[in-house]
């Protein structure tokens, strides 16, 4: 019989879009998905086959200042204040809403709390999809974050306390906030890398299946104008770096290499001046379609940016903005298929990409990861693990 399964995610692309073709593979099987997400993602969702539900008007993070705003991520206090606020601003609705749907289980982005919040408060079967690196003690190291010093710096945080008092009060079961940001060895997850890339992988117990990144095709092919392409991107995020974008255009702008730069929606083309011949613009491109023809990606190590990077055997700079980006980032030069960006100078962004260009051993390590992702389950094997957790209630 088909299944009932429900979606929690962030508004973000890079946390969306793993999610869609497991969405689409789990439909197309004849189960039935119901996904709590934001208006902008609607159509993506629909298209994939899931009933949508709209969850911005309980968001907290849409009420705060664009200033606030960019502290989110970077600011644990204030983040932790904004996903419990979501949460409770969420709960009786989503309540209300399982106790009628009744699902067989939920799926929720390991940032999305309040869906993993609601499972456990509803003792509903409960899947975390995770788009970053699965976290343990391993693997923070190796990704050069403590949980212990995550942990301690949390605690410090008055208001981090309060919040998790509210969610307490509220009938959550949480001790404390790692208990929100880490899975435990028992609860299943499904991590969008291979077990090759992912740190420590043989540390994660056998509730972890990674199913590698979900890439999706290029929507049509894109010319090179000349022998070697550099793609620039900070991702749809923290992408308002004008001063970044500034230096990138000084470095690249005199280089026999043609660069697309794509800077987000909120910088404005005129504010980067005029442009050197060589150098593109965009507010948004087809990511895969450029990467297939990239040479060099110079990046926020963003998961996704990085998967798909690899995925396409193009080498990256790694310029990770925040903690979560310096983890891919620190994994990428482990493997030795990047190079960390050491300033964000002309003269730095320059050498780096020349080097990156020059030294095959980078794209040679950047294909040794395309071939283990090639041989992941992928959405299929993302949509087999939710079935088999449907199938324990
Ligand atoms: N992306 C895109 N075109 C752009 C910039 C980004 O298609 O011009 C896509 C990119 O392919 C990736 C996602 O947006 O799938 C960004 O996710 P990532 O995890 O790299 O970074 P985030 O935006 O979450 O910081």
């Amino acid at each position: 019989m088909g299944k009932k399964i429900v979606f929690f995610c962030i508004p973000a692309h890079g946390h969306t879009n793993p999610t869609l073709g497991v969405v689409r593979e789990l439909t197309g099987r004849g189960h039935q998905v119901w996904y709590y997400s934001y208006l902008a993602f609607r159509e993506q969702i629909e298209e994939a086959g899931a009933k949508f539900i709209a969850c911005d008007e309980y968001d907290a993070q849409q009420k705060i200042t664009p200033r606030k705003a960019a502290r989110v991520g970077k600011d644990l206090a204030l983040s932790t204040r904004i996903l419990t606020d979501t949460t409770l601003s969420l709960d009786a609705k989503v309540c209300q809403d399982m106790e009628r749907l009744a699902p067989d289980c939920i799926v929720a982005d390991s940032m999305a709390v309040w869906g993993k919040a609601v499972a456990f408060k509803m003792n509903i079967p409960f899947v975390s999809s995770t788009t970053t690196f699965a976290f343990n003690r391993c693997s923070a190291a190796i990704m050069k974050q403590s949980p212990w010093e995550l942990f301690a710096m949390l605690l410090s945080m008055p208001g981090v306390n309060r919040n998790i008092r509210r969610l307490k009060e509220n009938g959550f079961p949480i001790r404390n906030m790692l208990d929100i940001l880490q899975n435990d060895e028992n609860t299943d997850t499904i991590v969008y890398t291979s077990a090759q890339f992912q740190p420590c992988a043989d540390t994660f117990s056998e509730r972890y299946a990674f199913v590698g990144p979900s890439i999706r095709p290029a929507r049509k092919r894109i010319k090179k104008k000349r022998e070697k392409l550099v793609y620039i991107s900070m991702g749809t995020v923290n992408n308002n770096m004008l001063r970044f974008y500034k230096n990138c255009i000084t470095a690249l702008g005199r280089t026999p290499f043609q660069v697309i730069l794509s800077v987000g929606s909120r910088i404005r083309a005129e504010d980067l001046g005029r442009l050197p011949e060589n150098i593109s613009v965009f507010s948004f491109v087809d990511q895969m379609a450029v990467l297939m023809e990239a040479d060099v990606f110079l990046s926020h190590c963003g998961m996704n940016s990085v998967n798909e990077s690899l995925a396409c055997r193009v080498p990256l700079v790694l310029c990770p903005q925040t903690a979560e980006q310096r983890g891919v980032a620190a994994r990428v030069a482990q493997l030795a298929a990047g190079l960390p960006l050491k300033k964000k100078t002309p003269g730095a962004i320059l050498e780096a990409v020349n080097r990156v260009m020059d030294t095959p051993s980078f794209a040679e390590n950047a294909a040794r990861i395309a071939q283990g992702f090639a041989k992941c389950s992928g959405a299929k094997g993302a949509a087999d693990k939710i079935l088999l957790v449907c199938g324990e209630r």
